[in-house]
């Protein structure tokens, strides 16, 4: 179990960031504010895939003039993305917003940051101070931005990002400091993996607010997935990050999905429907697993709302130590699929019955889950390799004894009769 970080905590909404509250995710729409039906319809899908909170971006005072109707219809806690313009920050806050996020750097007056927060703390709202890599930079001071460009682009490019992000954070965070404001959560996002995993680490040994984790211009979900994860998963198993973003440069629904996964994975918040383990398949594969792999996800997806474990293993060699804790598993045969539910052989159907016998035999568990008559995960499951030509338990005698003799190259493959 991860030991998590201790920080400060604030209330965004109805959810809670930090002190000990689940880690949540985030995710942004993708289209203009401004264009209300379509605002909702994201913030819906979003929260609808399982995102806690939704921002928006709001770079013109059409878009803050939409925020009441879209809060009226939409049930997540929404925060506003404000750069530059304070006086959409201070609309929005009076739009009725949960959050502000905000880069001090962004704007020109501190004054105008001063008032932000103010008219936060007048509404107990959280502001979220982000030092990311694109905007730590200076803009306005023509020689202190060649000197920071300078290192930027020096030697030791990551030692001196990382250098200005924290002074820059510092410097920030005295202006909400100086204010007695202390509502903050903070991200300090960059492309680079690693440099993430050092700001973040840094941060949380030197301030205690709760952190918002993030990569920032990932790309697209295929390579971006691993350029978010390895930091995001690295930081969050050593207890850092409270709330997090996966961001990717396609339908913001998938941020969620694998943000989610993430947090499931690593033990950080309790699965919402099942979890679906199934082997890479391999030589001895004698069904289509790929396909059946895919059509079982999409089906427990819209079916089963329990935290059950299903595995789909393509034989039976490896696939009963694989598929350990599993409360539903299928092994596929020679175009057939044996199914266990809780270490108790149920059925054995041919490979076009798989999909359905398997789906029934998961909605059957989880009545009798619901119904009080077993328990998730109350039995390990504990499957002696079976032998699809006979009962449960002689395949495993078959196989040692072909690893013994040396047949079949030490492995037995599955032969069913159909
Ligand atoms: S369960 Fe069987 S088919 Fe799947 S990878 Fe393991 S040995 Fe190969």
């Amino acid at each position: 179990m991860i030991s998590r970080r201790k920080t400060r905590q604030v209330k965004v909404g109805n959810v809670l960031i930090g002190g000990g509250a689940p880690v949540t995710v985030q995710s942004m729409t993708s289209g203009y504010t401004h264009d209300i039906d379509n605002c909702v319809r994201e913030i819906n899908k979003l929260a609808a895939a399982g995102a806690d909170i939704v921002r928006v971006a709001v770079p013109e005072r059409k878009d803050t003039e939409a925020l009441p109707e879209i809060i009226k219809q939409v049930s997540v806690p929404i925060v506003a993305d404000v750069h530059f313009h304070f006086q959409r920050a201070l609309e929005a806050i009076a739009a009725g917003v949960s959050k502000i996020r905000l880069n001090p750097g962004n704007i020109n007056d501190r004054k105008q940051v001063e008032m932000v927060i103010d008219a936060c703390r007048e509404r107990s709202l959280p502001i979220r101070v982000g030092v990311n890599e694109g905007s730590i930079v200076e803009r306005r001071d023509k020689q202190k931005r060649r000197r920071e460009l300078g290192a930027v682009f020096g030697d030791n490019r990551h030692g001196r990002l990382l250098a200005i992000m924290i002074s820059k954070l510092e410097e920030y965070l005295d202006i909400f400091y100086n204010r007695n404001f202390y509502d903050i959560v903070i991200s300090a996002k960059s492309i680079d993996p690693l440099l993430v995993i050092d700001a973040y680490s840094e941060i949380s040994r030197r301030f205690d607010h709760p952190l918002h984790l993030g990569v920032t211009h990932a790309g697209p979900r295929e390579t971006g997935t691993i350029r978010s994860v390895a930091p995001l998963g690295t930081l969050l198993a050593s207890g850092v990050g409270d709330t997090i973003r996966i961001s990717y440069a396609s339908d913001p629904v998938y941020e969620v999905q694998d943000g989610l996964e993430l947090l499931y994975v690593l033990g950080l918040r309790q699965r919402r429907g099942a979890e679906l383990i199934a082997c890479p398949t391999c030589g001895r594969i004698q069904v289509d697993l790929f396909t059946l792999v895919q059509q079982v996800n999409r089906k427990l997806k819209q079916e089963i709302t329990l935290p059950m474990k299903v595995a789909v293993m393509g034989c039976v060699v490896n696939g009963p130590g694989e598929c350990e804790g599993a409360d539903v598993a299928i092994f596929a045969g020679d175009k057939r699929g044996i199914i266990y539910v809780q270490g108790e052989k149920v059925a054995n159907v041919p490979e076009d019955r798989i999909l359905d016998t398997l789906l029934e035999h998961c909605q059957a568990f989880e009545e009798k889950v619901r119904a009080g008559k077993a328990r998730l995960g109350e039995k390990v499951v504990d499957i002696i390799p079976p032998d699809p030509t006979g009962e449960p338990g002689s395949g495993y005698a078959k196989i040692t004894a072909e690893k013994t003799t040396g047949a079949s190259g030490g492995i037995a493959l599955p032969v069913v009769n159909k």
